[in-house]
């Protein structure tokens, strides 16, 4: 289902399958497909050699052999000219029949290199663009987990006009100060623990607070004066609406169905069964964000979700002043804020 951007050796990647970007030949050559042949060993050339080479924006298959994956999918992108010459449209023909042919071999997991961004010239930024437009639409409908492997840090650029705004951005609002709220929290639940302990709950709640890995934030443990069972009662009654109440309410009232809750947040569809079925679940930071970033939250209410799983927006985290800017700008694009996030070397949001 999502889509990742990482940075590797595509050859390292493990994966059903990994995407190779070869020539017409099939029989190797430089860049990845030369690294890829020389980590799969020969066996790769042999079967290559029975496939009769490959038309440009054509996908054949053929197995692994010594490398960590099933299959590699050989798919010849276009020689960038001058955009004049149907380059965009065999470059996403490339994706499509790449991703149509792991379909068919029932792969789980793909990994693509940014294919023509190398020798045959491609402008990186607008490689990029195909690629994340192509694999958006197609994991949209299908289970599947596709990733875009950056090899180097130069392959990889933003438009320099977004850069240089989101440069800025951090700029003005970075702040060298570190408020670390949630070890703050945690210690206020020790003391809160020291206060009552866990028998005021139901069996059936402290299981499954067990099972949420953060469990005694969602339970709201707060430091609470006497250990009456009066005051208890009124305590729990007060218990706020927790992070998977507030995502399943807020689901509901933008109109939009689960599935295409989750799949615009770029987050797996068994990750989303769990949160909706644990009230109690603690979700990660990144899993928040991307959910508020799906549903098109304002920053109040944002701020709001986050402090439903523990955390807050804060202006001494890059990666929360990026999330920051995307909202301001009203960009909800979990794609663009993603590559944004890439760009400047902090974690992506979703899975
Ligand atoms: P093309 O001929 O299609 O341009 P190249 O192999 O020259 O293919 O480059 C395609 C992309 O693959 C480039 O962005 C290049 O940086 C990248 N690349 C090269 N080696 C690897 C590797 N081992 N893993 C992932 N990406 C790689």
């Amino acid at each position: 289902m999502p889509l990742k951007l990482i940075r590797d050796d595509i050859t390292r990647v493990r994966c059903d399958a990994i995407v190779n970007a070869a020539n017409n030949s099939l029989l190797g050559g430089g860049g990845v497909d030369g690294a890829i042949h020389r980590a799969a060993g020969p066996k790769l050339l042999e079967e290559c050699r029975t496939l009769n080479g490959c038309e440009t924006g054509e996908a054949k298959i053929t197995k692994g052999y010594n490398l960590p994956c099933r299959y590699v999918i050989h798919t010849v992108g276009p020689i960038y000219r001058d955009g004049q010459h149907h380059e965009e449209e065999l470059l996403r023909s490339c994706y499509r029949n790449s991703l149509a042919l792991a379909k068919e071999y029932q792969c789980a997991s793909v990994a693509f290199p940014l294919i023509s961004a190398g020798v045959y010239g491609y402008p990186k930024g607008e490689a990029l663009k195909v690629a994340t437009e192509e694999i958006t639409s197609f994991v949209m409908d299908h289970d599947m987990l596709v990733y875009i492997v950056i090899f180097d840090a130069a392959a990889f650029s933003l438009s320099s006009k977004i850069y240089t705004d989101i440069q800025e951005y951090i700029d003005q609002n970075y702040v060298d100060t570190h408020t670390d709220s949630i070890s703050e929290r945690k210690r206020r639940s020790k003391y809160a623990r020291h206060e009552f302990s866990m028998p005021f709950f139901s069996q059936n709640k402290k299981e499954q607070a067990a099972d949420s890995c953060e469990a005694d934030e969602a339970v709201g443990y707060a430091p609470v004066m006497a250990a009456k069972e009066e005051s208890l009662e009124d305590r729990l009654k007060i218990i706020d609406e927790s992070f998977s109440e507030m995502l399943l309410r807020k689901i509901d009232e933008s109109g939009m169905s689960d599935s295409e809750c989750y799949k615009k947040a770029n987050i797996d569809r068994k990750l989303f069964s769990k949160i909706r079925s644990n009230p109690l679940y603690k979700p990660s930071k990144p899993t928040v964000l991307a959910f508020a970033i799906a549903l098109q939250l304002p920053e109040e209410e944002c701020e709001e979700m986050l402090m439903k799983a523990g955390f807050a927006l804060s202006n001494s985290s890059k990666s929360d002043i990026i999330v920051r800017y995307f909202i301001s700008h009203g960009n909800y694009n979990i794609f663009d804020i993603n590559d944004a996030l890439f760009a400047f070397d902090q974690p992506t949001l979703g899975v």
